[in-house]
C-alpha cells in the first residue's frame, strides 16, 4: 500500500488558512521523494465544496455540525477515530491555537509520538528528521523520526506554500461522523475576532520596524517619516507596543505577527530570538545597531554599526532632498 502524508486542513469562515497550504506543500515534497501521496483531511459542517480546491491526492471529508466551527475537542476525536485505520506514515497538524491541542490529544490518546513546534522537516539519507524550538525558540532540538506513524505540529511561515492544485482535483472521500460526536465535553459557541487592526503588517512589502534603541515616543515621528519615504509601514519589537507607543497590530515576534516583506529596515533592534522568529525571513534584512555584537546583524544581509538617529535624518536627506 502507498504510504501517505496526512494534512489537517484549518479552515476560518469558509476558507482554508495559509498555514493549511504551506503544510500541503511541505506534504508534498515529503511524498515525492518516499514514493507517498498526500491525504487531506477536510472536516466542518457544509465545507465539502473546499475539497476541490486542495492541493492533495485525496480529500477525506467528515461533515456534522458540532464541526461548525474546528474547535480542538470535535476535530482530535474524528482523527483519533480514523487514523488508526488510516494509518498515514505522518500527521501534519498547524501548531495553530487549533492545531496544538488537537496534535497533542491525537497523539496522546493514540500513543504516536508528537514533534510539536516543528519549523524543518528533510530527508537526511533515508531518515526523516524534524527540527523543534524549544524553550521558545532559544535551543532547536533535532528529531529523527522512527518508522512509526508520528503526529508534526508544524509552525506557520516555516515552510513554502503549494497553493495551486498540481492537475485534476484529487480524490473526494466522505466518511460518517465518529458516534463520539454525540457526546462531546466542550462546546462552541462564538468566533469573536480579534478588533480590526489599523495596517496589516503581515502583508507589507516593506517594513521599517523600531526597538528600544528609539529612546522615547516622540522619536517614532522620525521613524513614521523614514517609514513614508521608503514607502513602508512601521512595525516595533514588544517592548514599544507594551509602553503603548503602538498597537499590538504593529508588533514583529513570538507573541505578535510574523512577516515576510520584501525589506524589514530594523532600527534600534537587538535581536532577541522571540523577534527575529517573526521577521527572519525577510527577503532582505538591514539592520542599524550602536552595538556590533547586536544578534540582530547574525540575520541582516546589510548592516551598520550606527546611531539610528543619524542613519534616518541621512537618509531623509537623500530621499526627500
Ligand atoms: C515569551 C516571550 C515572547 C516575546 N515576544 C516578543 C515578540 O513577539 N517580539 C519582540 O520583539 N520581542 C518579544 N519578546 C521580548 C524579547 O525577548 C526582547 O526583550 C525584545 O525583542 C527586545 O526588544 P528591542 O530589541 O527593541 O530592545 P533591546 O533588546 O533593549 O535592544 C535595543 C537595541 O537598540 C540598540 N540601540 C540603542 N540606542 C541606539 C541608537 N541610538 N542607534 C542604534 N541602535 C541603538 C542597542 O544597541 C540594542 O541592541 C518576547 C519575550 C518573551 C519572554
Amino acid at each position: 500500500m502507498t504510504q501517505r502524508i496526512a494534512v489537517l486542513v484549518e479552515h476560518l469562515e469558509g476558507q482554508p488558512t495559509d498555514v493549511t497550504f504551506e503544510l500541503l506543500g511541505l506534504a508534498r515534497r515529503i511524498a515525492n521523494t518516499d514514493g507517498a501521496s498526500v491525504q487531506a483531511y477536510l472536516f466542518g459542517e457544509r465545507v465539502g465544496h473546499l475539497a476541490e480546491s486542495l492541493p492533495a491526492d485525496s480529500v477525506t471529508v467528515v461533515e456534522h455540525s458540532a464541526l461548525h466551527h474546528l474547535a480542538p475537542e470535535p476535530t482530535a476525536r474524528v482523527l483519533a477515530a480514523l487514523l488508526p485505520a488510516d494509518l498515514p506514515r505522518l500527521l501534519l497538524v498547524p501548531n495553530t491555537s487549533l492545531g496544538m491541542d488537537v496534535a497533542a490529544w491525537v497523539a496522546a490518546a493514540l500513543e504516536w509520538p508528537l514533534v510539536a513546534y516543528c519549523q524543518a522537516l528533510e530527508h537526511r539519507g533515508s531518515r526523516l528528521v524534524a527540527t523543534a524550538q524549544l524553550f521558545g525558540g532559544k535551543i532547536l532540538a533535532d528529531v529523527t523520526l522512527d518508522e512509526r506513524p508520528t503526529v508534526i505540529a508544524a509552525l506557520a511561515g516555516a515552510f513554502a506554500a503549494d497553493a495551486v492544485n498540481p492537475g485534476a482535483p484529487g480524490k473526494i472521500e466522505r466518511r460518517d461522523a465518529p458516534a463520539e460526536l454525540a457526546a462531546l465535553r466542550t462546546r462552541s459557541v462564538v468566533l469573536e475576532r480579534p478588533e480590526a487592526a489599523d495596517v496589516d503588517i503581515t502583508r507589507a512589502e516593506k517594513i521599517v520596524a523600531v526597538g528600544r534603541g528609539i529612546e522615547s515616543k516622540d522619536n517614532l515621528e522620525l521613524a513614521e517619516q523614514v517609514a513614508q519615504a521608503l514607502g513602508a509601514v512601521l512595525a516595533a519589537s514588544r517592548p514599544l507596543v507594551d509602553a503603548g507607543w503602538l498597537p499590538r497590530s504593529r508588533q514583529v515576534g513570538k507573541s505578535g505577527l510574523k512577516v515576510k516583506p520584501k525589506l524589514y529596515f530594523a532600527l534600534g533592534i537587538s535581536g532577541a530570538p522571540e523577534h527575529l522568529e517573526g521577521m527572519k525571513d525577510a527577503e532582505l534584512i538591514i539592520a542599524v545597531n550602536k552595538d556590533p555584537k547586536a544578534p540582530i546583524f547574525g540575520v541582516a544581509d546589510y548592516g551598520a554599526v550606527a546611531d539610528l538617529f543619524e542613519v534616518s535624518e541621512a537618509l531623509l536627506e537623500r530621499l526627500e532632498g
